[in-house]
């Protein structure tokens, strides 16, 4: 009887032996991935949360690692040291799986130390600024998630109707009712995101006058979502809508159901309109706009009340050089397919550059280069920085390094190039200009981030460590 039980345990032991150093090693190696990986979201800067994230408690964590598996977006977090760790923490969306998953509590998904930060408004509860009937919603007040955005939308538009029922509603389509100032619409809405269309959906439902205000098209930063991409909406209450049927949609489904309240409702929606500057002006607001789409016309707009749904991402940067009103300039790539047997030249040298051009290259009969201005790709992620040199090595796109766009033409670009110090003999020799036959120019610049629109108004930051003193008794949404 001994026998066979010895036997087992003889070829058991060594399987269970050698299973266990197995998957010590892979824990091993995927600590050291991890480890890499959140230097280089150090170095990159992308460590940095932008809106909520994971607050984790290390002294309850048990170290099961089932938050970093049920986290839907790359790499926020990982397991270092045996404790969950934000990686990288701007790519945290505020889903809040990681928060469910936990077993023990140990995880809340929050604005942490955040509040504190300078780059986030200080607003009252119904998403009111400093500056009195300037109000605050989606994703520019730190909290992200499309059902936030509607939410604190609503709550804004809810208050403006209340305060400007005091005065007699509106007709939200037709000219101004009697009583009101002719020219003044009860609400500028400045951003056609999520929480911009909620406000302007909001402001027709309680017969406001409105408009809004959008320096790109309809969509806000949905529109920016790779194709196909799985959206989750957990419940949305879109008003004049209504609750959203599903709890998650391709993001083409969204985008569509966004055009299509546009078409039933008389959202008053003028793309391509950038809100450069809000001043007060006696008892309404001055917007001054800068009208894109090639004319580059300065416009204003004036509200009784303001709502910014600015979003974080920015205004992207421009190039400034002669030629960039052309249609054929564009700042973002929604989808590659529809580019196709064309020159494309690509501008920058971070990752979004890096993807576009990647892209644009597998597209048939497209040529592609890519001009960045320094000496070298940094930065990079990893897999980005690979694929840029295999696709560099084989000729599939051009890079041209230390170069910059000087004019762009209806079928052509011109750019300077600078020498490699490093192949000329001796010193620096000086630049050449490089003509390239062009159909498409795709910038990826960086943005100009929102803030300084909003401090130009007057909107109060807090100033850490102490938070300044706000009149409306501040909350953090
Ligand atoms: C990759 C990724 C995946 C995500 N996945 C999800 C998800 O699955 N589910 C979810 O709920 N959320 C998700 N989010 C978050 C969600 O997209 C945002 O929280 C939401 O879009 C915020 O809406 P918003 O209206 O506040 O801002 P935005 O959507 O950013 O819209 C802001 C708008 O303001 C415009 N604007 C900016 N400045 C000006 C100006 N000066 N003048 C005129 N217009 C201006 C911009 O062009 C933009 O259209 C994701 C985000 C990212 C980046």
């Amino acid at each position: 009887m001994l026998t066979p039980i010895l036997g087992f345990i003889a070829v058991l032991a060594p399987l269970l032996f050698a299973l266990a150093w197995i998957e010590r090693r892979a824990a091993r190696q995927r600590e050291e991935a991890a480890r890499a990986e959140l230097d280089d979201a150090r170095n990159r800067g992308s460590d940095q949360p932008l809106a909520q994230h994971p607050q984790i408690e290390a002294l309850q964590w048990v170290g099961c690692g089932l938050c970093v598996k049920a986290c839907p977006a790359e790499g926020v977090l990982a397991v270092l040291d045996g404790v969950a760790r934000v990686v990288h923490g701007a790519r945290c969306v505020g889903h809040g799986r990681c928060e469910v998953a936990c077993p023990v509590g140990a995880i809340h998904v929050g604005l942490g130390a955040l509040a504190l930060r300078e780059d986030l408004p200080l607003l009252s509860a119904v998403q009111e600024s400093s500056v009195p009937g300037l109000f605050i919603a989606g994703e520019l007040s730190g909290i992200a998630l499309i059902r936030h955005a509607v939410a604190q939308a609503t709550t804004a538009v809810d208050e403006i109707a209340r305060r400007c029922n005091g005065r007699g509603g509106r007709d939200p389509v037709g000219p101004p009712t009697a009583g009101h100032e002719p020219g003044v619409v009860d609400v500028a809405i400045v951003g056609a995101g999520p929480a911009g269309l909620a406000a302007a959906l909001r402001a027709i439902e309680h017969k406001l006058s409105h408009v809004l205000l959008e320096q790109d098209t309809l969509g806000g930063t949905i529109l920016h979502y790779p194709r196909q991409k799985l959206v989750m909406t957990q419940p949305v209450e879109l008003p004049l809508i209504g609750r959203l049927k599903k709890s998650e949609y391709l993001k083409e489904e969204l985008v569509e159901l966004f055009a299509d309240a546009v078409r039933r409702f008389p959202i008053r929606v003028r793309s391509e309109t950038r809100v450069e500057s809000i001043v007060r002006d006696g008892d309404s607001f001055l917007l001054t706009t800068r009208n894109g789409g090639g004319a580059d016309e300065v416009g204003e707009v004036r509200a009784h009340t303001v709502v910014l749904a600015l979003g974080r991402r920015g205004t992207p940067r421009k190039l400034d050089v002669p030629g960039e009103e052309l249609p054929k300039v564009v700042y973002r790539l929604i989808d590659a397919a529809h580019h196709r047997g064309i020159d494309a030249l690509v501008v920058g040298g971070g990752d979004s550059a890096i993807e576009a051009s990647l892209a644009l290259a597998g597209q048939p009969g497209n040529r592609v280069t890519l001009s960045y201005r320094k000496e070298s790709f940094f930065r990079l992620k990893r897999r980005n920085e690979e694929r840029i040199a295999a696709a560099q090595a084989s000729g599939r796109i051009t890079v041209l390094f230390r170069s910059e766009v000087t004019a762009i033409g209806s079928d052509a670009v011109t750019l300077t190039v600078r020498e490699d110090p490093g192949t000329s003999v001796g010193v620096h020799t000086g630049t050449r200009a490089v003509t390239l036959d062009n159909q498409q120019v795709f910038v990826f610049a960086g943005g100009t981030p929102p803030f300084e629109l909003l401090r130009a108004a007057g909107v109060a930051f807090p100033s850490p460590p102490a938070a300044k003193p706000h009149a409306a008794k501040p909350t953090r949404p």
